[in-house]
């Protein structure tokens, strides 16, 4: 029922994830229960990092499931501190370890600090290694990417950005797209901002076709061809965030959404996390 995006090498993403960073816990749910909610309402591709500090728990409610290991697709993501040709790849098999799993699915390098490029060889190595099924970065500019394009082997196979209908991210997109490199968003809900939960045009579209306005912008991120990993703690939207594969939104729909980009980020900006190349 889930959509996927393949990567470079072939390998099969699925196209609508969960994001566990701050996932509340609420009186009568803990982080492995609400895991457990959205496991049970079809999502098997989730994505945490080191610094969420709950890796640990991802692996406990994973392993307590059920469901083959192999059935997931689990993304983890290396610290800013943590990098470096040596110290990558002990931070990797740290959150391996938390994870409970001798592999990850995707890893990533969360912003582009200070050695970076060495991080990036110590990713490449553990590819070749096969214990890395995709390698990529988040938070990368386009003069992180060229920079490392230069010094790498291998081209980072995605890019996990802010990206929301008003921040729609049009220039590093196609960038991306001219060197294959995927497209995945974080805070694709804007993060539950108003400004767009509230949006006229989004809401309009939401009722002419019986959806709420999540369902209407997770749809509208899968059609252009991104992968989302948006957030709840709320069992019923996690299981409206994953019901987004019985509709579809038209041309002039999306052209609408176009519209909205404000080029405006709600979160942090990574540049403070970043160093020149
Ligand atoms: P998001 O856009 O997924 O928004 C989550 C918030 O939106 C929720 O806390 C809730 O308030 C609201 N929400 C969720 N579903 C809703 C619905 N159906 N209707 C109304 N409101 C709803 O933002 P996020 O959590 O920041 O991003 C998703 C994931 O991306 C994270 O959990 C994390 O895994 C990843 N992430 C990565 C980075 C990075 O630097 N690489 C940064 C932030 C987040």
């Amino acid at each position: 029922m889930n959509l996927s995006s393949e990567a470079v090498n072939g390998v099969e993403i699925p196209q609508l994830g969960f994001g566990v960073y701050n996932v509340k816990q609420g009186k009568n749910s803990n982080f492995e229960q609400i895991i457990s909610e959205a496991i049970k309402a079809g999502y098997r591709h989730f994505d945490t990092a080191r610094i969420y500090f709950n890796e640990e728990a991802l692996g406990h409610a994973i392993g307590n499931s059920g469901v083959p290991r192999e059935d997931f697709f689990l993304t983890s993501k290396v610290w800013t501190t943590d990098l470096g040709y040596e110290q990558t790849q002990r931070a990797f098999e740290k959150s391996c370890k938390k994870l409970n799993t001798t592999y990850l699915d995707m890893y990533l390098i969360h912003f582009a600090g200070p050695h970076y490029v060495d991080a990036w060889k110590a990713l490449e190595k553990l590819y070749a290694e096969g214990k890395i099924r995709v390698i990529g970065v988040a938070n990368f500019e386009i003069e992180h990417l060229e920079h490392l394009k230069k010094h790498a082997e291998i081209i980072p196979m995605i890019n996990q950005i802010e990206t929301h209908p008003e921040f729609q991210q049009q220039p590093l997109r196609e960038y991306m797209s001219r060197n294959q490199i995927l497209h995945e968003a974080w805070g694709p809900l804007g993060q539950g901002n108003r400004s767009l939960f509230e949006n006229e045009e989004l809401q309009s579209i939401a009722r002419r076709h019986q959806k709420t306005v999540g369902q209407v912008i997770l749809r509208w991120h899968l059609n252009r061809g991104t992968i989302v990993i948006p957030k709840s703690s709320n069992p019923q939207r996690i299981k409206e965030n994953i019901d987004v594969f019985n509709f579809n939104l038209s041309e002039k729909d999306m052209e609408r959404i176009a519209k909205l980009d404000k080029g405006k980020r709600y979160s942090v900006n990574p540049k403070g996390f970043q160093v020149n190349p």
